[in-house]
This record gives structure tokens, sequence and C-alpha cells, in this order.
């Protein structure tokens, strides 16, 4: 696995252990020699991510559109900035790049970031893993959420299972390297 896709929060939300554990996970993904593509953001959850990477020495590739540039909330150390025209473009180049994705805690943002590449996952358009760092429970109702729609089958359990969710780094960083992709597709 050479890069994962980090999503997470524009800001660092109201527990200080979201922003610990976003540095945290950056600098583990470097410890592992594994590159971190985001969104290429200085602030909140997205640059401490990029901050716990680049002080382990890690590959950092931040992805924007130019909006953000200009609005100067991109960080200026990365190993690589891709300045792009939309916002689609940018979640394009984001899961081309990557060989995985984690979603940490954030908002809205992060939250279509990751169902959309886990639809993308359950039509078979792409094989890669997909997780959730599950940092101070901040997901617990989510992933009750998503049981509830296996319940009540509008999720297909194949598809559900595709989703690890994990509250420690080191372990769903190792789910990931030893994910298999569901051979069912949505569509039958
Ligand atoms: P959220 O989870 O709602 O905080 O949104 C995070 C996502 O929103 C990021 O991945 C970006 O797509 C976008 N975004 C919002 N603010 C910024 C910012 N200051 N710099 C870069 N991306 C941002």
């Amino acid at each position: 696995m050479k890069r994962i896709c980090v999503y997470c929060g524009s800001n660092g939300g109201g527990n200080s252990a979201y922003l610990q554990m976003a540095e945290e996970f950056g600098s583990l993904l470097a410890e592992q020699g594994v590159g971190v593509v985001y969104g290429g953001g200085s602030v909140g959850m997205m640059g401490a991510v990029a901050d716990g990477a680049l002080s382990r020495g890690g590959e950092v590739i931040g992805i924007t559109p130019n909006m953000f540039v200009e609005m100067g909330v991109i960080h200026q150390g990365l190993t690589t900035l891709k300045v792009v025209n939309t916002m689609h473009e940018r979640k394009a180049l984001m899961a081309e790049l990557s060989d995985g994705f984690v979603a940490l805690p954030g908002g809205l943002g992060t939250f279509e970031e990751l169902f959309e590449v886990l639809t993308w996952a359950q039509i078979g358009l792409h094989q890669k893993p997909c997780g959730i760092l599950n940092v101070a429970g901040y997901f617990d109702r989510l992933v009750e959420f998503l049981d509830h729609a296996v319940q009540e089958r509008f999720i297909k359990e194949s598809h559900r299972k595709m989703i690890m969710v994990e509250e420690s780094p080191q372990k769903l960083f190792e789910r990931l390297l030893s994910y298999t992709a569901p051979q069912e597709s949505k569509l039958f």
C-alpha cells in the first residue's frame, strides 16, 4: 500500500482527542512508509494529519480546488500540492492516487467523501479498502445507523462489512492491509 487517502474535518472538533489522533495517524502512516493523500488544508484535523506525517518525513499530497488556495487555508509544507478546478475533480484525483481510504472525525465534507468512495466500492468501481477511525466514539451512532440500514435491507451485509471501524489506528491500518473486496455487487 503506497498511499492512503485521509478524509477528516477542516476544524478540530470539540475534544482534544480528535486533533491528537489526527496527528498520531499521520505519523503512523509516515512510519509505515505510506503516503498521505488529503484535501491540502492547513487547519483543523486536516492540518494535524499532514503535520503528523511530515514530522516523520512522510509523503503528503494535498489536492485542492483553487478557491481554498485563494482563501489562504492551504498547507505550505506539503510534499506535493495539486490545484484543481472543482471539488469533483479534487475527489476524483484523491481517489485515483490512493490505495485505500480512511475517515477520521469530521463534518459534512468528511461524510460525503467517505460515502462517495463506499458507493463506488459497492458497485465495483474500485476494490480499495475503506475504514473509519472511531476516535472517542465519535462515529458510534453512524455505525449503529449503518447496521439499522442493513436490518432494513437497504445495505447488503457484504457491503456493510466493507466498512472497517476501529478505535486503534494500528489495528485499522493492519485491517486495511489485509482487506479483500466483496464479490457481491449492488447491482445484482
Ligand atoms: P468537513 O468534514 O465538513 O469539515 O469538511 C472537510 C472537507 O471540506 C475537506 O476534505 C474539504 O473537502 C473541505 N474543506 C472545508 N474547509 C477546507 C479548508 N479550509 N481547506 C481545505 N479543504 C476544506
